[in-house]
């Protein structure tokens, strides 16, 4: 039985690994379960899951909120730390997951990470917690749970990985049409549904770019190495060339619940009823295009500042992070989220030492200077 705790449990996938949970309640135990500002929904899961520990940062101010007896509240860097803690499964959203993660990997525990935002900011720090302390990161993201997927079992190394990517909500856009784009049509992602960050990341393809950075840290794939290919249909959620040119695709019906079922047992596969199957002839065509710079300006600019290293990913995270909330909320338009993160980039100094501290200066900095240029 896996001790699991979950950070981020009333988001998108936290809510999906508690299905995939409820569905084999004999392998898991939720050890606990943080969230943000959605206390009703925590209580709820809470109540079903029964966990010991949980973290709401709206608690404080509702603190008359009554939990079950045995449930206590507890900061996220402690339940992961926690002995009963065997997984931690990182699906806050941002930056918020930042410390709590690197605590797991300190603490040797194994990582099941769906806030890439983690590895784009402190890619080179997680691998190198998780080497020194015996830590293990499982991705849950479905493109770089593809890509691991596809080398299980190879003795020789990836000559080359393919992610694919949908192409996002305005695929088909021309660059004027998307100067006046609403953040409700920003919300129709054509294939997947996911959190209000990430489906606005993947009609900018900003997601994809930190999907290349995540790839690059975690299989140690040089940057030259990895190429991103549209892929409308999001059958095929990522492939991975060899020395002898054969190429490996993990394929499937795009549902977040698989690659997160897949961390949660790995080595293993279990069966689950639950999960749609593939069906080839309902699904006749998969297409594949190139990637269309001019309708994906922010790709390029992230990718360099992936590459970059240093304080400039951090920067990247920060400013997007800060662009896609004024966004959402109606204060700058899409195109201005290009402007904010490409001109938070171009005033950001080198200077990151990769430390946790300065990483939240980075960060600190780069939100703030976000704000003032989405203003201007
Ligand atoms: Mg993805």
């Amino acid at each position: 039985v896996k001790g699991i705790v979950i950070l981020g449990s009333t988001g998108s996938i936290g809510q999906q690994t508690l299905a995939i949970i409820r569905a084999f309640p004999q392998c898991f135990t939720v050890v606990g379960l943080a969230a943000g500002n959605n206390l009703n929904l925590l209580m709820q899961q809470v109540n079903e899951f029964r966990p010991r520990f949980f973290s709401c940062l709206s608690y404080p101010e509702h603190s008359n909120t009554v939990f079950p007896d045995g449930c206590f509240p507890m900061p996220m860097e402690e339940m992961v730390a926690h002995t009963d803690t065997d997984m931690v499964v990182v699906a806050t959203m941002g930056m918020t997951g930042l410390r709590p993660t690197l605590e797991a990997l300190r603490h040797g525990k194994s990582v099941a990470l769906a806030n890439k935002e983690i590895i784009v900011m402190a890619g080179q720090l997680a691998m190198l917690e998780a080497k020194q302390h015996g830590a293990t990161i499982l991705p849950v993201d479905s493109e770089p749970s593809a890509i691991w997927q596809c080398l299980q079992g190879e003795d020789s190394e990836a000559s080359r990985v393919i992610i694919t990517a949908s192409g996002g909500a305005f695929r088909n856009r021309s660059p004027e049409e998307l100067a006046n784009v609403t953040p409700e049509e920003a919300l129709k992602h054509p294939t997947w549904h996911m959190g209000k960050k990430i489906t606005v990341d993947s009609a900018t393809l900003m997601n994809k770019a930190f999907e290349v950075i995540e790839s690059h840290w975690l299989f140690d794939m040089p940057w030259e190495k990895i190429d991103v290919v549209i892929h409308p249909q999001s059958i095929i959620h990522s492939m991975v060339e060899f020395c002898d040119g054969s190429v490996k695709a993990q394929m499937g019906p795009p549902d977040m619940r698989l690659p997160i079922q897949y961390a949660l047992f790995h080595p293993k596969r279990v069966s689950n009823p639950s999960l749609p199957r593939f069906d080839a002839i309902r699904n006749p065509s998969l297409t594949f295009e190139p990637l269309e710079p001019k309708l994906y300006p922010c790709f390029d600019i992230a990718l360099e500042a992936g590459k970059a290293g240093g304080s400039y990913p951090i920067s990247l995270n920060a400013a997007d992070e800060v662009a896609v909330g004024l966004f959402l909320q109606e204060r700058i338009g899409f195109l201005d989220i290009y402007r904010v993160v490409s001109q938070t980039l171009d005033a950001a100094q080198p200077t990151c030492d990769g430390s946790p501290e300065s990483i939240l200066e980075t960060d600190k900095w780069a939100r703030a200077r976000a704000r003032e240029i989405a203003a201007a």
